[in-house]
Formats: C-alpha cells, sequence, structure tokens
C-alpha cells in the first residue's frame, strides 16, 4: 500500500519545454494535469488523471485534491544572504563601499546565533508566502539557519560564507578549517538542506585560499558559491592587484574543476564568460540588486548565446529590498530586451526555466525545479481566478504569469509533498510571532549603530 497524493490542477508547467522551447499543450504545459506525491514527498507520476489512474497499482490509497489553478515548480532564488532581513533597506544611497563598512557590516558585526535564527525564519517565511521553495545561501550562523528553516519548512542549500575583511587581522584559516565539519554536519540530500562552501569574493580572498576552498569543496563535489564581477572597480581592483581578471586567476586555481555558482557577473568580458561556459559553470544573476547598488546590467543574452547557464537571485535584501524572486522574474527578461533592443533576447518561458529547473541544476539540485517523477515534490499553486490572468488561453498563460503575475497569485506552496503554506498563510511557523521578533531585533541592531 502506498499512501499517496494526487493534485489536479486546472494547468500544471512541468518545467520542461518543446525542443523549440515553447511550453503549451505538446510540451510542458498540461490542461487539467495533475501531479502525484508519494509519502516520502517525492513525485510518482505527472499528466492527466486518467493516464495516472491507469498506472496506479491496484489497492493504493490515493488522497485526491482537487485544488486547480496552475501548478508549476517552486521558484528557486540562487543568491541570498537571508538573515541580512534584520537589516533591510539600512544605508539606502551610500556608494557600495561607504555601504558596506558604515551601515550593514557595524549592524552585521553586532549580531547574534539568535538574531540569525530570527532573520533566517522571516526570510523564509518570506520567500515561501512568494512562492519561491529554495534558496542558495551565503552566510554564517549555519546551526540558527537550518534549526529556521526546519521550523518553516523551506529548502536550503547553505554555503557557509569565509571573508578576511570581517576576521581578525584577516586571518581565513581558522574558518577554511571549519568548512568540512560544517558540510559534514549540515550536508543531507535526502533532507531539505545541503551544503557548498562560500568563498566571498576574489577583492577580499586571494586566489590561493579561494583554491584550498574550491579543492575541498571537490572532495565531498560540493557547489562553490561566490561573488565574481559585481562591480567594474572590483573588476579593476583585481586586474591592478594581479594583472588579470578575477575569473582568469580563479581558473588558474582551478576554481571551476567542480561545481560553482558566480553571483553577479556584470562585468564579466568575452573571455571570462567563455571560460565559465567551458567549465560548466553558472550564473546568478541578481538585476534588482545590481540596479539597486548602481552597479550596472549583466550581459545575460550574450552569456547565454555562449552556452552558460544564467540563474536568477535576489541578493541579500538590504540591496533588493525584498526576497520576492517573482520581481527578477520579470526584470530579467525586460532588460534583456530592453539592452539588446531584441524582443527575442529573453522569453518569459526562459525566464521561467532559470527561476526553476535550470537554477535547481546550478545549486546541485538535480531533483529540485521540475515536476518529474522522481523529482521532489516542490509545488506551488497560481490562483488563475484573478484579473491578472484573463484571457488565460494556453498559448499565453505562461507569458501571463512572468509578466502578469506576482507573488500575490501565490496561494499555495508544498516542500517535498509537504504543505508549508496554505491559502496565502504558513502552514507551520507563526507569521505575526516571527515578524514581532525580528522586529525586535532589528531594531536593536540599527540602534546600535546611532
Ligand atoms: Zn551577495
Amino acid at each position: 500500500m502506498t499512501a499517496r497524493t494526487r493534485l489536479v490542477g486546472d494547468y500544471v508547467f512541468t518545467g520542461t519545454t518543446t525542443s523549440e522551447g515553447t511550453a503549451d499543450e505538446a510540451g510542458g504545459l498540461l490542461a487539467g494535469g495533475a501531479v502525484d506525491i508519494a509519502a516520502d514527498g517525492r513525485i510518482l507520476g505527472v499528466g492527466a488523471p486518467a493516464d495516472l489512474a491507469a498506472a496506479t497499482p491496484d489497492g493504493a490509497e490515493i488522497t485526491l485534491r482537487n485544488v486547480g489553478g496552475l501548478l508549476m515548480p517552486g521558484l528557486i532564488n540562487t543568491h541570498a544572504h537571508t538573515p541580512m532581513t534584520l537589516v533591510r533597506s539600512a544605508g539606502d544611497g551610500m556608494a557600495l563601499q561607504q555601504w558596506l563598512t558604515d551601515a550593514i557590516w557595524p549592524r552585521e558585526g553586532n549580531m547574534s546565533p539568535d538574531d540569525a535564527h530570527w532573520g533566517m525564519k522571516l526570510g523564509s517565511l518570506e520567500m515561501l508566502l512568494a512562492g519561491v521553495t529554495t534558496s542558495c545561501e551565503m552566510y554564517f550562523f549555519e546551526d540558527a539557519m537550518v534549526e529556521a528553516v526546519e521550523q518553516t519548512g523551506g529548502r536550503l542549500v547553505l554555503c557557509p560564507g569565509v571573508i578576511a575583511a570581517l576576521l581578525p587581522d584577516g586571518d581565513v584559516e581558522p574558518r577554511i578549517a571549519e568548512l568540512a565539519g560544517l558540510h559534514a554536519r549540515h550536508h543531507n540530500p535526502d533532507g531539505r538542506v545541503t551544503v557548498g562552501y562560500g568563498p566571498h569574493s576574489t577583492y577580499d580572498l586571494t586566489p590561493d585560499q579561494v583554491g584550498r576552498i574550491a579543492a575541498q569543496a571537490r572532495e565531498v563535489d560540493a557547489l562553490l558559491h561566490i561573488h565574481l564581477e559585481e562591480t567594474q572597480s572590483e573588476r579593476q581592483q583585481v586586474i591592478d592587484t594581479y594583472g588579470r581578471s578575477a575569473t582568469t586567476m580563479l581558473a588558474e586555481a582551478d576554481v571551476f574543476a567542480g561545481p560553482v555558482i558566480a553571483a553577479h557577473g556584470v562585468w564579466l568580458d568575452d573571455d571570462d564568460q567563455q571560460i565559465l561556459a567551458d567549465a560548466g559553470a553558472a550564473v546568478a544573476h541578481c538585476p534588482m540588486s545590481n540596479l539597486k547598488l548602481g552597479s550596472g546590467i549583466a550581459p545575460i543574452t550574450a552569456m547565454r548565446q555562449r552556452g552558460l547557464s544564467v540563474v536568477l537571485g535576489t541578493d541579500g535584501v538590504a540591496s533588493n529590498d525584498n526576497l520576492d524572486l517573482w520581481e527578477e522574474l520579470k526584470l530579467a527578461p525586460l532588460l534583456a530586451r530592453g539592452v539588446t533592443g531584441e524582443t527575442s533576447a529573453l522569453s518569459a518561458v526562459d525566464a521561467l526555466q532559470m527561476a526553476t529547473v535550470d537554477a535547481g541544476k546550478a545549486v546541485q539540485l538535480p531533483d529540485v525545479g521540475e515536476l518529474k517523477p522522481g523529482s521532489w515534490a516542490d509545488i506551488i499553486r497560481i490562483d488563475l481566478d484573478q484579473p491578472n490572468f484573463v484571457p488565460g488561453l494556453a498559448q499565453d498563460l505562461l507569458t501571463h504569469v512572468v509578466f502578469a503575475g506576482s507573488s500575490a497569485h501565490v496561494t499555495d506552496v508544498w516542500v517535498a509533498g509537504e504543505q508549508v503554506v496554505a491559502d496565502r498563510s504558513p502552514t507551520k511557523a507563526d507569521l505575526a510571532d516571527t515578524i514581532n521578533e525580528a522586529r525586535t531585533r532589528g531594531t536593536r541592531l540599527a540602534e546600535a549603530v546611532r
């Protein structure tokens, strides 16, 4: 006897498309489709209910839930520092370096593990309510972050950060020595937390340090998560110091020999893009953060033409100022079209894939981001009975989702088959309590630097 749940929608978008890259009833978008979820939280089947029923062994229990709406994979935020919810909007209007040293780092310097827990819990709920089921993080306070997502039900790719500028005498060796232990303690591919490695950047760490961290990551086949080419001045600083680009230098240190996600990539030149494409790395495009900090617009159309995987991230909320990946989902194609002058630069369906199936692969979760047998049932429901989704013809539905829809239309969310948001409310954690606690702690951090 296999306990299973069948979610029946008005439509199901699986995340896959036809060979032409479109999603219609021939590929990816199923009218009247359903998703069967096993008791272990993985997907058993996706398709027309009649077809699924035929494939069900005799005697299996099926709980039918006719939920309607559009069912699709949860969105994946590939670059975040979520406990920064406690310092949201701090230092707005300052130039990047002053912003870090005068507004952000003094507040973060006073952050306790308990603060990070509440900041992570708040941000995790903010993401789940927006249909963002996974975030790939670079931060500290690992135990507190894991505990927070265990309480909300979200999925976490935890990349413990290494920042020399925040350590006494810039000595990163004790921190580097901790990384393998953090991986061993928290990495659980059968659960909802996996662990990568998060060296901050090449303007903070030496090529040798990043190379040694990358070698550690490769030993356990873990993701390396690093900031790369966010600002023009950062690019110039690295070239002035080392005589070549950060990307060239990291390639020389064998950093791209394992899986890598590089955040931003705003100032990657043609050669850098080719190095990353050839290595199979991915760029976490964070257009909202890049615009807010005045960093520029990443050349993602050129990257994609080179075969470089581009996925989406919010970055920390002090530079965004929210964790609502739907905004990046809409902004990425708009910017790509505006910058190139080509409406074909990025389609709505391609943008959706960047936020789901491509993102799952980029953060080393190939079983996340796509609704297919064997994948985790990380699913969101979109309410189609809203003005924004009219007329709602099948051939336009996913364009509606990207350009007319928003996180406000996400009503229900499942992670590993467990419903973590029901009718726009978290099911596992108390939202009002979390807001109150995080507000008190964020206020204290702000007052300490006045
Ligand atoms: Zn960042």
